[in-house]
């Protein structure tokens, strides 16, 4: 496969732009790779510089759930930019994608549009300490939560990837307030609370961690977290910027049942287009400026264009009932002739339309599992399929996204050579 062009581009970018990317997964440097440099993209299909096609399972890291440049919100997006790309005023379209939020996700009676998850998380932090002045939080070993200071502390995601779980240029200062617990560990939790009474404003979880590889959450964990925050008058986050409109319509907190205080989105509710929000009970965003004595502001939020193809985007989605289901399927297809073909070697978790493989073959249920993968192995997986013509994550610790668009036909090709890829390791 032709990769010209992309080495070409790569060399150019590292002149100007830190590691010739903009954000550090993208770098291929945890799968030895050349960066594939993107051109055009269109329902499972991306195509790079070189004009090689590939199936898409990073599918933008989870915006794409109805795959790459849906005619609808196309049509919708351009017809949006004819009228202007920004105004730094309110306009219907805010209005609307807030009522939709909270129909599908009720927990969310009230929410504020940012731009991206990071800066929804940063903000739902500072909500949550201005409601129960309380400053510590406690946070998962392993979950990411996008990059800012008090949340860079034991990350997952390309924090993890690049080995810096715990960032440089960040002041101790900023991170004493972030206590680290073990995903699916209660009693790791429950010592937290009692070394720290009356002094957590809240506990913020991925309720499917899906920023360490995808770990799935053991019976009773996200309900136990509902449970001991409420006890002790702290506030529960669920960071749904993956899970949100991907797990089901109304995100984790449908599929499993459970009502957290503060909810985080990002990815499917900007439809591609950068947006972020964080909502919860009103009495808690009534803390939020100009309500309240939060301060938290954007020139770009609620931007008209990216309102237009998230509103979009959430209304296919409402208006397919059974979409969640055939996602499920598909996914649920690659995850078994994953397993048949590795057996033994490998841990697959899955949960709707996310899937991740792990080379391991210890039972992957924490941040300990899942480092246990043996990354080689991954790298050499990543290569055989991109040689191929199929791109999933340049790194073990994300998840592989399956879109609406993603055709029965090019799911058995990737079935195939997923067993092939596999069959070639030495395990
Ligand atoms: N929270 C979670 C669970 C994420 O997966 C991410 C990004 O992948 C973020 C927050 C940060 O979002 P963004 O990259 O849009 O800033």
């Amino acid at each position: 496969m032709k990769d010209t062009r992309s080495k070409e581009l790569y060399e150019r970018a590292k002149v100007h732009i830190p590691g010739g990317v903009n954000s550090p997964v993208r770098a291929f440097r945890a799968v030895n790779r050349t960066p594939r440099f993107m051109e055009s993209a269109k329902g499972d299909r991306i195509i790079d510089a070189d004009g090689n096609e590939y199936i898409d399972y990073v599918c933008s890291w989870g915006p794409g759930i109805l795959g790459h440049a849906h005619p609808q919100v196309i049509k919708k997006v351009m017809d949006s930019c004819e009228n202007g790309l920004t105004f730094g005023a309110p306009t219907e379209k805010e209005v609307i994608l807030a009522e939709l939020i909270s129909e599908l996700i009720p927990s969310m009676e009230v929410s504020r549009l940012v731009s991206s998850g990071t800066e929804a998380v940063m903000s739902a932090i500072r909500a949550a300490r201005g409601f129960t002045g309380r400053d510590k939080i406690v946070k998962f070993r392993g979950c990411y939560h996008g990059h800012s200071d008090s949340l860079l502390v034991k990350a997952g995601s390309g924090a993890l990837t690049t080995s810096v779980p715990d960032s440089a240029g960040v002041p101790k200062d900023d991170t004493k307030n972030t206590l680290v617990a073990e995903y699916n560990d209660k009693d790791s939790v429950q010592k937290l609370f009692d070394e720290n009474k009356d002094q957590i404003a809240a506990v913020i979880v991925e309720p499917v961690a899906a920023n360490m590889g995808l770990v799935l959450p053991e019976e009773g964990f996200l309900e136990f977290l509902r449970e001991i925050t409420k006890d002790h008058g702290s506030l529960l986050i669920f960071d749904e910027v993956i899970t949100g409109f991907r797990l089901s319509l109304g995100g984790a907190q449908q599929y499993y049942n459970i009502k957290p205080d503060i909810t985080t989105l990002g990815k499917i509710v900007g439809g591609g287009m950068p947006i972020g929000a964080y909502g919860g009970r009103r009495e808690i965003m009534q803390m939020i400026s100009p309500d309240g004595p939060v301060y938290q502001a954007g020139t770009l939020s609620g931007n008209p264009v990216a309102t237009t193809a998230g509103i979009e985007t959430l209304n296919i989605l409402k208006n397919d009932p059974q979409i969640y289901e055939r996602l499920e399927q598909k996914t649920r297809k690659l995850a078994d002739a994953a397993r048949e073909a590795g057996k033994g070697h490998i841990c697959v978790n899955q949960i709707g339309s996310l899937m991740s493989v792990f080379f391991t073959d210890q039972k992957v249920r924490d941040f300990e599992s899942a480092v246990t993968s043996n990354t080689e192995q991954y790298a050499d997986y990543f290569g055989y399929l991109l040689d191929r013509g199929i791109y999933i994550a340049p790194s073990q610790f994300e998840t592989m996204f399956i879109s609406n668009a993603h055709t029965e036909e090019d799911i058995e090709k990737t079935c195939k050579l997923a067993g092939e890829a596999l069959c070639s390791l030495d395990f």
